[in-house]
């Protein structure tokens, strides 16, 4: 699935599929504090504001606490809500171990960084995710 192609140029999927939830085998739910490991359905809340290059991943839950909908948007800012799951990757030469979020349902919600005002943001929006070439 692709986010609407107004408002991204990348796939958020494919920014987001390998960030690092935790530095460990073990991650919190953001909500009700619940460990969660390798395998387990989460959902990430991300964001990118809309003169920011990159795509910050403010908040993981378990599935049981994954809102539906992204309920009180920022306005210009970009914010999603994507589900998967955690693998766990390892790094054989330093014995690191860290749990990293693969996208595969993907994107369940999404709010562009509209309403604020109006005219001048127009033409700003469908930047959010990519860079602009210098
Ligand atoms: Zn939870």
């Amino acid at each position: 699935m692709i986010v609407e192609a107004q408002y991204t140029t990348v796939p958020v999927e494919r920014v987001v599929a390998g960030v690092a939830i935790s530095d460990g085998e073990h991650a919190r739910c953001g909500y009700c504090g619940r460990s969660i490991g390798e395998g387990s359905p989460i959902e990430i809340y991300a964001y990118s504001m809309s003169d920011e290059c990159d795509v910050t991943v403010a908040r993981t839950t378990c599935i049981d606490c994954a809102p539906d909908a992204i309920s009180h948007p920022t306005l210009g800012g970009t914010e999603w809500l994507v589900r998967g799951t955690l693998a766990l990757r390892s790094d054989l030469a330093s014995q690191v171990h860290r749990l990293v979020f693969v996208p595969d349902e993907g994107v369940i919600d999404v709010s562009p960084p509209t309403e604020s005002s109006e005219g001048e943001m127009e033409q700003q929006q469908g930047t959010a995710v990519c860079c602009r070439q210098p």
